[in-house]
C-alpha cells in the first residue's frame, strides 16, 4: 500500500492548478519551471511582525535570502522595509541591486571574505561576527563611520557546531571592541540553532540578554539580539504525519531504499511560523521567571530575526512535465523533464514528502478507467540516484506524458538551492504569479 502525505489545503493553489495556466506555462517555457506567489510571502511577514506587536516588543524581521534565489522576494522586502539577511558578496549585491539599503541588511556566515567585509562595512550593514581573526579584518573596515557588529554565540546547548564564539573568545571579543572605540559599534550579540526547538531558542535568547546588559557596563552599545532563523513550516496534517512516520519502511520506496524517521525534516509542526516566534517570546529563559518578551522589554533590547523557509511558506511551487511513464512489478517509474537538483532534499540524503499533485493534460480527455496508481518519479538525467522522490506515491490514475506534476510548497530551500545545469539542461525558470482581480497574471522573476 501506497502511503500518502497530502500538503495542507490551498485553496490559492487549488484555483491556479484549475484555471489551465499551468499547462499553458509548460507549453510556452518548454519544461519545468517554478511558480511563486509574492502575496504569501508578504502575508507570512506581516504575520511575523504582529507576533512582536503583539507581545510589545520592539523588532526586526530579516529574510534570509538562501532559502531561495528569487529576485521578487527581496523586492518585496524592499518594499515593505523588511531586512534581508546575506551571507556572500553574491547576495549582498542582488539585494543592494534590487532596492534594500545597506542598513537593512544584516551578514552572517563563517569566515566572510575581505571584500564581503568591506563592501558590507561600506553600506553600514550589520555584520555578524563569528570569530576573532574576522573581527580583528572587520576593524578599520569602516572609513570614517563605526563598523556595525553583532557577535555570534557559539551555542553550548550544540556542542557540534562550528559557528560562533565560545565563553573566552566573546569575552575577547568584548574587550577589543571596547579597545576599538569609535571604529565598531557593538549592537548585540546573535545565534542560530538548528533545529526547531522553541525552549532552547528561548534560553539562549535570554542569556544574550544577559551578555547584552554586561557588554553595557563596559560602554558598548549592546541593544539588540538576534535569534536567527529555523522557524519551522507545517506542510501536513498531524495526524497523516504521524501516521505516515509509523507505517513507513522500506517496501513504500523504490529499490526497497530506507529512511529513518529522524532524516525527515519534522513536515509537521504544531506551532509554525509567526506561531513558533509566539511560542519563543511566550518562554521563560531557564525555564522560570519572566517571559523573554517581558525580558526583552525589561532590559531596552531589541529582538532580530531572520527566518527563510517560514517567510516562503506556500509562497511557491515545482512543476515537472511528465515526460515518460514505465510499469514495474507492483508500481511504476515516472520520469519527468526535469531533475532532483530541483528540490534540494534529495541532497540531504532524505525526501521531500509532502505530495506531488496529478494535473492532468485536459486535451487528452477524461478516462474512466483510472484506478489509483503507485509510482516513484526519477529525473532525466542518467544517474540511477537522480529520483525527485524515491516513495511510491499513490497517483489517482496512471500519468500520462503531458500530464503535469506539482510538487506543492517548495519556494523555501527545495526550489534552486542546489540546481545546476547537469547536462546542459537549461535551469528551471521561475515564473511570478499574481492576481488582476480573479485573473492570474505572470511574469518570470528577474
Ligand atoms: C540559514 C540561516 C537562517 C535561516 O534559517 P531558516 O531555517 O530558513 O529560518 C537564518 N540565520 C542564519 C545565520 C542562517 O544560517
Amino acid at each position: 500500500m501506497a502511503l500518502t502525505l497530502p500538503a495542507h489545503l490551498d485553496p490559492l493553489t487549488d484555483r491556479i492548478h484549475g484555471s489551465g495556466l499551468l499547462h499553458e506555462l509548460a507549453h510556452g517555457l518548454r519544461g519545468p519551471f517554478h511558480y511563486l506567489l509574492p502575496e504569501r510571502f508578504d502575508a507570512n511577514l506581516a504575520a511575523f511582525r504582529a507576533a512582536l506587536a503583539d507581545a510589545e516588543v520592539e523588532g526586526r524581521v530579516y529574510y534570509a535570502k538562501k532559502s531561495n534565489k528569487a529576485s521578487v522576494f527581496v523586492e518585496r522586502c524592499a518594499a515593505v522595509g523588511a531586512g534581508v539577511d546575506v551571507a556572500s558578496l553574491g547576495e549582498l549585491r542582488d539585494a543592494l541591486g534590487h532596492g534594500v539599503r545597506g542598513e537593512d541588511l544584516v551578514v552572517t556566515g563563517p569566515a566572510k571574505s575581505e571584500q564581503l567585509l568591506r563592501v558590507a562595512a561600506q553600506q553600514g550593514a550589520l555584520i555578524a561576527v563569528d570569530a576573532l581573526d574576522e573581527l580583528e579584518r572587520l576593524l578599520g573596515l569602516g572609513g570614517n563611520r563605526p563598523v556595525r557588529v553583532l557577535l555570534r554565540r557559539y551555542p553550548p546547548a550544540q556542542p557540534r557546531s562550528r559557528f560562533g564564539l565560545n565563553d573566552a573568545q566573546l569575552h575577547q571579543a568584548l574587550e577589543r571592541c571596547v579597545a576599538a572605540g569609535d571604529t565598531v559599534r557593538m549592537e548585540g550579540l546573535s545565534f542560530h540553532l538548528s533545529g526547531y526547538a522553541i525552549q532552547p531558542r528561548a534560553d539562549l535568547a535570554g542569556e544574550l540578554v544577559e551578555l547584552c546588559l554586561k557588554a553595557r557596563s563596559s560602554g558598548l552599545r549592546a541593544d539588540r539580539i538576534s535569534i536567527g532563523g529555523g522557524f519551522p513550516v507545517d506542510y501536513v496534517a498531524a495526524d497523516a504525519w504521524d501516521a505516515f512516520l509509523a507505517e513507513q519502511g522500506p517496501g513504500h520506496y523504490h529499490g526497497e531504499r530506507s529512511f529513518a524517521a529522524g532524516d525527515f525534516y519534522p513536515y509537521h509542526s504544531p506551532a509554525a511560523g509567526a506561531d513558533a516566534l509566539r511560542a519563543i517570546l511566550s518562554a521563560s529563559p531557564g525555564g522560570t521567571g519572566p517571559n523573554l518578551a517581558e525580558r526583552l522589554r525589561q532590559a531596552g533590547v531589541m529582538l532580530l530575526l531572520e527566518p527563510g523557509r517560514a517567510l516562503l511558506d506556500r509562497a511557491g511551487s515545482s512543476v515537472f512535465p511528465v515526460q515518460g511513464v514505465k510499469d514495474r512489478s507492483g508500481y511504476g517509474i515516472i520520469t519527468v523533464d526535469g531533475t532532483s537538483l530541483s528540490l534540494s532534499e534529495q541532497w540531504f540524503n532524505s525526501e521531500y514528502l509532502p505530495d506531488p499533485v496529478l494535473l492532468r493534460d485536459r486535451t487528452g480527455g477524461t478516462d474512466h478507467t483510472d484506478r489509483p496508481y503507485p509510482a516513484c518519479v526519477g529525473g532525466t538525467s542518467c544517474l540511477d540516484s537522480d529520483l525527485l522522490t524515491w516513495r511510491k506515491i499513490a497517483f489517482p490514475a496512471r500519468p500520462r506524458v503531458g500530464d503535469l506534476l506539482v510538487y506543492p510548497n517548495t519556494a523555501g530551500y527545495q526550489m534552486d538551492s542546489n540546481e545546476s545545469p547537469f547536462h546542459e539542461l537549461p535551469l528551471p525558470p521561475k515564473v511570478v504569479v499574481d492576481h488582476h482581480g480573479d485573473r492570474p497574471r505572470w511574469h518570470l522573476d528577474r
